[in-house]
């Protein structure tokens, strides 16, 4: 479909991936070839990230995945793919990944997970089960995680040759990771805070920032640009900055003092009436947007602001969110790391 541009008139695309042994698998299988020339066949052809990168859904297709739920959720719409992301399912895991980062996959590999994984801190050996089911489904060692005791700081720590670590002595109160380093995973947790992952294919440079509400009241978005910048060279032209799945202004009410603190804040951007929405006698920030605001600020390129679009508590049965499971919420995390 794909060669012969009958993509352009389909509604939707559905492609069906599987990974390279099971594809390959299956072409000696059908075909009766020997693995030499399946291999060189499927060389021919688009690879999965093609499909992931250019159909409105894909459906994994291999032994242990559910057929059946995955084409019931596209068709009952709570499949979260839009034109930013690809909603993936692997067996019992489903997880996201941005579609623009999928271009790049040579050099870095990164998901969103969701609600059928949690990550959260209580139960450290489980979570460790569970960076080893997602890290290995991305082909990732899940001993290289590198992973920070998140307090909505404002610091942001450059990971250099140190070993991995989990809530290490160094680790501790750190909001935001940078890594120019390959097989270095960054992992932030998140259930409602927004997720920033920063990628420059120029300079090679990955970072990953938790902004919650006291993280973008504090800019820590633009504090890690300027890190880039200064520390690295990075040209913010060349920045790329993926927003994840996060509560939205749909369902971000607040009480009055923490509205007037984001409006003493940001009346300068000239804008404040779309961050700081009232309705019913409630007020709604929009901090996605006020993000978004501070990254051109620091000179990034509209196009390269690409946001998921996907709020966390409209869409709580697929993705944990804090307002709607209050203390007993689980985490999703984000990982990113260059290959
Ligand atoms: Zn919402």
């Amino acid at each position: 479909m794909f060669e012969t541009g009958l993509d352009k008139i389909c509604n939707i695309t559905i492609g069906v991936i599987a990974d390279e042994k099971t594809c390959i698998e299956r072409i000696c299988y059908r075909d009766g070839v020997d693995k030499e020339k399946a291999k060189k066949r499927l060389e021919s052809q688009y690879d999965t990230n093609f499909f992931k990168v250019h159909c409105k859904f894909c459906i994994t297709n291999e032994e242990h995945t559910d057929l059946d739920k995955q084409i019931n959720e596209i068709l009952e719409n709570k499949n979260l793919s839009n034109e930013n992301v690809i909603h993936l399912y692997n067996g019992d895991l489903e997880y996201l990944q941005f579609r623009k980062f999928l271009e790049y996959s040579k050099y870095i590999n990164h998901c969103f997970t969701m609600k059928s994984q949690d990550f959260r801190a209580l139960n450290m050996e489980k979570a460790k089960e569970e960076y080893k089911k997602i890290c290995d489904i991305l082909n990732l060692d899940y001993k290289k995680i590198y992973r920070p005791k998140q307090t909505h700081s404002c610091n942001i720590k450059t990971i250099k040759s140190e070993e991995p670590l989990i809530f290490g002595e160094g680790f501790q109160d750190v909001d935001g990771l940078i890594t120019k380093e390959k097989n270095k995973i960054l992992s932030l947790t998140y259930a409602d805070c927004i997720p920033l992952y920063f990628y420059d294919p120029v300079k090679n440079i990955i970072a990953e920032v938790h902004s919650g509400w006291r993280g973008t009241y504090q800019k820590i978005g633009a504090i890690a640009v300027k890190k880039l910048k200064d520390e690295f060279g990075v040209n913010t032209k060349d920045l790329i900055c993926c927003m994840g799945p996060s509560i939205r202004d749909c369902c971000f009410e607040v009480k009055e003092d923490v509205k007037n603190m984001f409006y003493e804040e940001f009346k300068y951007t000239g804008r404040i009436d779309e961050i700081i929405k009232c309705k019913n006698s409630k007020y709604y920030i929009d901090t996605i947007l006020i993000n978004k605001i501070i990254l051109k600020e620091e000179g990034l390129k509209e196009d390269n602001i690409i946001d998921s679009g996907i709020c966390t508590k409209c869409n709580s049965d697929k993705l944990h969110s804090y307002r709607v499971e209050k203390e007993f919420t689980g985490r999703n995390t984000g990982l990113i790391a260059l290959i």
